[in-house]
């Protein structure tokens, strides 16, 4: 067990079960880190326990793209696009370190769907909406105004995009998440300069209720024996896909919670197609989802890909099939064909579970969904984007406090601490070498000892960009683990946990290698 806060709690569940709490959140990832964090902002005593690494499981897979409104709005769902645009600017101002403007084209062809004339509208009012969001917000910056474009303009965008038929293209501005574990590290940060602490690895196992009150938590280190009981009149189960799980088993069981799909992003051995995010549509099936294709350490990582669950847990999930895999290749290949890329083009497949709109469907849920099944005290929140995760947490604690359910009042919200200086600390360029680690190595030390760092893997996948080179990283391995005393003396194991979580055929080819020598990775 790590944390993130209360420098009293020690390393150990025993400690952290001798204060009170008023909110206890379950999970660490992008939805239990608001939460906690707000929570903290409105006086609240929060804890967060994670029985994994912190953003560990749904939250590292995603897309890393904070949406502005215009996708909604093409719906006429105005008041998604208006939260949707509040966040990002809101991540805007306050992560600035953690997140670029990221200029996305969707190409227009004479067959598709999307013509200039709507699409032109549509810009218009997205930006109309983000100017009168930014006006009654306050806030200090948003991204550049959304335009349309010629098709030459286009093909100088993206010249690997089919030119038949191409008539122009629209350009709007979402944000690039440039390491959301980072994100969500400095979202318990912020808790714990309020008071808050948050610890991973350790399971939340056992709701602890009297008269079908909650009272607290039973929690199991997840790789000791210790066990402890929290006390909270409040437990906010944020437990990502297994949140539906967690519910029943607590008596809180609610069908709108069961339904699950499997999604997943590709990083492809290939450059990027663009310096923008490009929309790509498959011109075999027009009425498909539109797939985008962006950057990741220079390579091209393309997404999203969903298919049913069917009879998978969540865990087993994780895997992809071949098949399905195969067909989001083909896709691929299909919307770019130069591209031509294979199975073994695949750096790594980024795979989670999402809600999905109904049993067997592979189309996730449009919405939040916040349950108050089971008993009183039990608040159940499944959300299914990155970028709204703020709001929802806003929103829960909104309904927590409604309920009557905490001891103490809130008091009015706190405002975001100034984003700390050592944010940007684990974000490197594409290029990094052996070097650049050894001469950034003093920083890669702070961030094992502060920021709740147990194995190898959650230095280089969640509080750097390093994984987002894997086949570099896995190089690097062995000399990174000489940067912590625990992982010099176990140096194969948390090699190999590494190369587990990035995939094996990163792990031969890294392993076949010698080791790199300072200056060259
Ligand atoms: C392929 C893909 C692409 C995506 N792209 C985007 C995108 O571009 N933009 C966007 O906005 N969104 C995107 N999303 C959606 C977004 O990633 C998710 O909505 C979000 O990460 C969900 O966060 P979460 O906190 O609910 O779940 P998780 O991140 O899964 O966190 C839940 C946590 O609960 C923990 N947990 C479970 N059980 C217990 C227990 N008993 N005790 C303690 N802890 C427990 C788990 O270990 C886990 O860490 C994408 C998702 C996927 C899969």
């Amino acid at each position: 067990m790590r944390s993130i806060g209360h420098r009293d709690c020690g390393n150990s569940v025993v400690d952290l079960a001798r204060a009170e709490y008023d909110v206890i959140v379950v999970g660490g990832g992008i939805y239990g880190a608001m939460l906690h964090l707000e929570a903290a902002r409105l006086g609240l005593r929060s804890v967060l326990v994670e029985r994994g690494d912190f953003g560990g499981a749904t939250s590292e897979n995603s897309l890393r793209i904070v949406h502005g409104g215009l996708r909604y709005l093409q719906n006429l769902n105005v008041a998604r696009s208006v939260e949707s645009t509040r966040e990002r600017q809101w991540y805007l101002s306050s992560l600035p370190r953690l997140v670029t403007p990221l200029p996305c084209l969707l190409p227009i062809y004479e067959r598709g769907r999307k013509r200039k004339s709507v699409l032109s509208l549509g810009l218009a009012a997205s930006d109309a909406l983000s100017a009168a969001v930014m006006y009654f917000d306050c806030a200090v910056g948003d991204v550049p105004r959304g335009y349309l474009l010629d098709a030459r303009s286009a093909l100088e965008l993206a010249p690997a995009l089919p030119a038949d038929g191409l008539v122009g293209g629209a350009v709007w501005h979402d944000l690039a998440l440039r390491c959301p574990g980072r994100v969500i590290v400095e979202a318990l940060k912020w808790a714990a300069d309020l008071g808050g602490v948050a610890v991973n690895y350790v399971e939340a196992r056992r709701l602890l209720t009297s008269s079908g009150r909650v009272r607290g938590l039973a929690i199991r280190e997840a790789e000791g024996r210790a066990s402890a009981e929290l006390r909270a009149p409040v437990v906010i189960n944020a437990a990502g896909p297994w949140a539906g799980q967690l519910a029943a088993k607590w008596g809180g069981a609610d069908d709108r919670l069961s339904p699950l799909v499997v999604a997943w992003n590709v990083l492809l051995d290939r450059p990027a197609l663009s310096g923008h995010a490009v929309a790509l549509q498959d011109p075999s099936s027009a009425g498909a989802a539109l797939k985008f294709a962006t950057s990741l350490g220079g390579r091209l990582l393309v997404g999203t890909g969903y298919a049913p669950l069917r009879g998978r847990g969540c865990d087993r999930a994780e895997v992809v099939a071949e098949g399905e895999l195969e067909d989001f290749i083909a896709a691929v290949n299909r919307c770019v064909p130069g591209l031509e890329a294979t199975r073994r083009d695949v750096l790594r497949v980024f795979c989670g579970v999402l809600p999905a709109h109904a049993p067997g469907s592979s189309t996730p849920r449009a919405r939040n969904l916040l349950s108050r099944a089971g008993p009183s005290g039990l608040f159940t929140v499944s959300g299914t984007k990155f970028t709204t995760a703020r709001s929802a947490a806003q929103r829960t604690l909104a309904a927590v406090r409604r309920s009557g359910e905490l001891r103490r009042a809130a008091s009015p919200p706190h405002g975001y601490p100034p984003c700390h200086a050592s944010a940007g600390d684990g974000v490197f360029g594409n290029e990094w070498t052996m070097q650049d680690l050894e001469e950034r190595r003093p920083r890669l030390e702070d961030i094992i000892e502060h920021e709740a760092v147990e194995h190898l893997d959650d230095l280089v996948l969640r509080r750097t960009t390093l994984g987002d080179q894997p086949v570099r990283a896995l190089s690097a391995a062995r000399a990174l683990c000489g940067f912590h005393d625990r992982w010099r003396r176990d140096t194969d194991r948390e090699v190999a946990r590494l190369a587990a979580r990035l995939g094996w055929r990163q792990a031969a080819w890294a392993m076949n290698r010698p080791e790199p020598k300072a200056g060259a990775a």
